[in-house]
């Protein structure tokens, strides 16, 4: 993969913003150089650009260089940095599975890039080849996600290695799940594979979705065209605040897996034995998908109850399907009751 051929000329030529941080970033006693106001401290100053405190902490946990690590506004924001530089509007195309998260769709639309959407087989596994057979000259980049949402399945890791050693642009791995699926992560081939970019988040395991932390990993080259698109300061100071305490309480976030998985287990034996549900599907994350009679039906019964599950009968592959996430054992049995009340 040569990256200069995929990247957008424009993003080549770019001369990125320089702020007063980027200009100096060691220690000093007086600041004068931002405009920031003197008072109100510590949420006076702009954060650093580059995150570096919580990259290094992040670097320990995973096991990656820091310079390997982009830090984004959820995952939603590396997804759209990956489209605002690689495929040129109109022009570009990428290649994704279908059904998968919708945010690639959207980031794409956004974008104006068109989506080569491959079905998955009818056990939501994949093929390789099949997405590979869908790229052309124009395909800068295609889409995985394994565990998959809405499916909850992984997918086969050396179909996913094929699609990688056999495709000549960017291949995004999500692994927003991966942490409650049996499977490990990709990181620890990162370096083998150039064109690789796994996604990992703090909104799923490690239960912070509400401050809006993405992860993409990927070779240091890559990392710095993401610095030179990416909104100067996009991760706030609460945010990286609030990350650096997280990660010291590493053992709370494997408590909350174990807990989710345990309920998962209950979850998946108890849904299967009432009469109107036709199948619980096999899950590697923390949400399951069940098919059962008269779906729509369903949703609406239980929001009646005030109980919010996904909708997911007009998917494709998810005819008559509802996406339920694992909540605490009183909310799962909550909906567990609510539903038996139906037979
Ligand atoms: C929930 C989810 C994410 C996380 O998105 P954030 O923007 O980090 O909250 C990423 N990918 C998939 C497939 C998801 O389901």
């Amino acid at each position: 993969m040569e990256l200069d051929k995929l990247l957008r000329n424009n993003i080549k030529a770019l001369k990125p913003y320089s702020s007063a941080r980027d200009e100096f970033s060691g220690e000093a006693d007086v600041y004068l150089d931002a405009n920031e106001n003197p008072f109100n401290k510590p949420y006076n100053r702009y954060p650093d650009p580059l995150q570096w405190a919580v990259k290094e902490k992040i670097a320990a946990i995973k096991n990656v260089a820091p310079e390997k690590i982009f830090l984004g506004n959820g995952s939603d924001e590396p997804i759209d940095i990956i489209f605002r530089a690689f495929c040129e509007p109109g022009v570009d195309n990428m290649v994704s599975i279908d059904p998968t998260y919708g945010m690639y769709q959207v980031a794409a639309d956004i974008n104006n890039v068109e989506v080569r959407k491959v079905k998955l087989n009818e056990d939501f596994g994949f093929s390789a080849q099949k997405l590979l057979d869908a790229t052309n000259l124009y395909t800068k980049v295609i889409f995985v996600c394994s565990p998959n949402n809405p499916t909850a399945n992984l997918l086969d890791k050396a179909e996913i290695i094929k699609l990688i050693t056999d495709f000549d642009g960017l291949v995004v791995v999500d692994e927003a799940y991966i942490d409650f699926s049996p499977e490990s992560s990709l990181l620890p081939d990162l370096d083998q594979y150039k064109n690789l970019i796994v996604l990992h988040t703090f909104s799923k395991a490690w239960g912070m979705a509400g401050i809006r932390l993405g992860m993409a990993f990927a070779q240091p080259e890559i990392i710095r065209i993401f610095n030179k698109v990416k909104y100067p300061y996009n991760i706030n100071i609460l945010t990286q605040k609030k990350a650096l305490k997280l990660m010291d309480k590493i053992q709370e976030k494997e408590e909350w897996v174990n807990a989710i998985l345990e309920e998962r287990g209950k979850m998946v034996k108890k849904l299967f034995k009432l009469p109107f549900v036709q199948v619980v599907y096999p899950s590697d994350a923390n949400f399951i998908l069940v098919k059962m009679n008269d779906a729509r039906g369903i949703y609406a019964y239980l929001t009646e109850q005030k109980i919010i599950v996904r909708d997911r009968s007009k998917v494709t592959l998810c005819d008559d399907c509802l996406r339920i996430t694992i909540g605490s054992p009183k909310e799962n049995k909550k909906l567990r009751k609510v539903l038996k009340k139906l037979v």
